[in-house]
């Protein structure tokens, strides 16, 4: 199963202050993984590589562990009213993902060590909201479930959640290796969501990330856990075949599940877009790859955060929305098509 084992690790001098970051440097130690030290998180230098393109694969192998210093979360609307903090980076290399654009210049991976003081924060969130429900999201910046095999974060902080009577988490996965979330005590107060796609989308778009067989099974994990699930299918593209290939995905998910009593369950849909910016950056890091960013097949629509992107053009995203609002109902009667963008 997919999951990172980084090949050079950093760490801030502070980390080992904390049980976390002085348990990673021993393991790491132990395995001979070299280590070097950074004086922050922020600014690492020395990930080796010739070429720009080495330098990106490597930073995608590159652990730092850092100390987590601005306390002050981001807001996370419209799911979430804050991301909390747990991994920024991440080591999958899905061609389209929107940490291209957003973190190109630090592919590397950061994680935190100082999880009492996030959480005394989340905690005092929760409590100047209080009797609001506060919910974090955890995968804003990365991929939670990747290191979760090193960290141990997610696990403390399903179990901080399900104490608190007004917090909520949630997060979205790539991965599937959930095992050790299993037996946690999570009290339904934690949402976790699979990122799913067709088999071709997955194979040819979402590198050193866990396959479609093993996103559904590990999706049937969470559901026999109790856990409140969700699906975000995205990005959607349409290429030969898809329409029987998504079918194919809401069957199989149908049948890992039929058999699964499942109270809450939610899909996310979103179509697959690009704005020029995101287009630029992949061909220079991806150039072989086969996602469509043709232009003249798309809709130019005026995004949110002052930049065109191309969007499908409404037939398109007319027959994208009929397949999944008429197939999911069949199969999961109980979901919520949260929304499809
Ligand atoms: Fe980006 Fe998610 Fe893929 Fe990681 S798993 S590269 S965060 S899209």
């Amino acid at each position: 199963m997919q999951r990172f084992d980084p090949d050079y690790v950093f760490f801030e001098p502070g980390a080992l202050e904390y049980p976390l970051g002085k348990t990673l440097y021993e393991q790491f130690q132990k395995q001979g993984v070299p280590i070097q030290m950074t004086t922050s998180h922020n600014q690492v230098r020395g990930i080796p590589g010739e070429t720009e393109t080495e330098k990106y694969r490597n930073a995608k192998r590159t652990l730092v562990v850092g100390v987590r210093k601005t306390l002050k979360f981001d807001t996370s609307k419209p799911s979430a009213e804050y991301a909390i903090p747990l991994t920024t980076g991440c080591a999958g290399h899905c061609h389209y993902c929107y940490l291209q654009t957003t973190m190109s210049s630090k592919p590397y991976i950061r994680i935190y060590v100082n999880l009492d003081e996030i959480l005394d924060q989340a905690g005092a969130y929760i409590m100047e909201r209080a009797p609001e429900i506060t919910r974090f999201e955890a995968a804003c910046t990365g991929d939670p479930v990747s290191v979760e095999h090193l960290t141990g974060s997610l696990r403390r902080y399903i179990e901080y959640m399900a104490t608190k009577e007004y917090g909520r988490l949630r997060f979205v996965t790539k991965f599937a290796n959930v095992d050790t979330l299993l037996g946690v005590q999570h009290n339904g107060h934690t949402r976790i969501r699979f990122s799913i796609n067709s088999r071709y989308v997955i194979r040819h778009f979402e590198p050193a990330t866990s396959t479609f067989e093993e996103r559904i099974e590990a999706a049937g994990k969470i559901a026999e856990a109790g856990y409140p699930l969700g699906f975000i299918v995205a990005p959607i593209m349409k290429y030969e075949g898809w329409e029987e290939e998504y079918r194919e995905l809401l069957h199989r998910l149908h049948e890992r599940l039929k058999n699964v009593e499942i109270q809450d369950l939610t899909f996310e849909l979103i179509q697959h877009r690009f704005t020029k910016v995101a287009k630029n950056t992949i061909m220079k890091r991806y150039p072989k790859t086969k996602l469509d960013m043709n232009e003249e097949n798309r809709k130019l629509k005026w995004g949110r955060y002052g930049r065109f992107k191309y969007v499908y053009p409404p037939e398109t995203v007319d027959e994208m929305k009929q397949l999944f609002e008429e197939t999911i109902p069949g199969y999961f009667p109980q979901a919520e098509i949260s929304y499809f963008v």
